[in-house]
């Protein structure tokens, strides 16, 4: 069986709204040696999010360029905006022997088990649907439509969730907390 410990590439993946962000900022701030990729993105920046931290805000032709270019070490399209992880910096950090956590889609997720089978692929659900909607309607980032958008994929990626090494419920935070770093640990 995979198991997390040994493993140095994690991928974490999960509906829109199901408090990813949320955990994967706890679990940096509680262990040093974990690095969150920064992912790539064509989509506005929320307010509060700072480009080269949160994400590279890029344009939509700069993008497609690094496709060609074989930049991404898995890309895809989620709610009309290209999501993409860049290959080199996960590279150069697992070379240096830390842990490298993505934060992804399904579709990159699958593109990641296929080119890195090595990888332990969590899935973080939701207690059930409606609190799903609860959460993504009271963050209060996105319009009626990217809610739907996000919503109806929604339901797609929890049809998915067997795929995956492991399936963590984002119920109480603490406990879901606790329970991705008993996968996770620190090393
Ligand atoms: P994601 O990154 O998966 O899109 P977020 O981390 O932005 O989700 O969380 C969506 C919303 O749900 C945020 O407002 C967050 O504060 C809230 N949230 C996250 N986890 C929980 C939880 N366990 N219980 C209640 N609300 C939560
Ligand atoms: P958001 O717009 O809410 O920040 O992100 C939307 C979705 O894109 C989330 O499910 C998030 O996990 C995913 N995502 C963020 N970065 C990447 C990436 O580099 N690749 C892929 N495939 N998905 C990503």
């Amino acid at each position: 069986m995979k198991m997390a410990f040994s493993s140095k590439l994690i991928l974490i993946t999960g509906p829109s709204g199901v408090g990813k962000g949320t955990l994967v900022k706890k679990l940096l701030e509680r262990n040093k040696n974990i690095w969150l990729s920064i992912s790539a993105t064509t989509r506005m920046p929320r307010e509060g999010e700072e480009d080269s931290k949160h994400y590279y805000f890029l344009e939509r032709k700069r993008f497609e360029e690094l496709i060609n270019e074989n930049g991404f070490l898995e890309w895809a399209e989620f709610a009309g905006n290209l999501y993409g992880t860049p290959g080199f910096q996960v590279k150069q950090k697992l070379d240096l022997g830390k842990k490298v956590l993505l934060e992804i889609e399904l579709e990159g997720a699958r593109q990641v088990r296929k080119s890195c089978p090595e990888a332990f692929q969590i899935f973080i659900a939701p207690p059930n649907f409606e609190e799903l909607e609860k959460r993504i309607r009271e963050r209060g980032t996105e319009t009626e439509e990217s809610i739907r958008n996000r919503l109806s994929r929604a339901k797609k990626e929890l049809q998915a969730k067997n795929e995956f090494d492991a399936v963590v419920i984002n119920d109480d935070l603490s406990q879901a907390l606790l329970a991705l770093e008993e996968l996770i640990g620190d090393i």
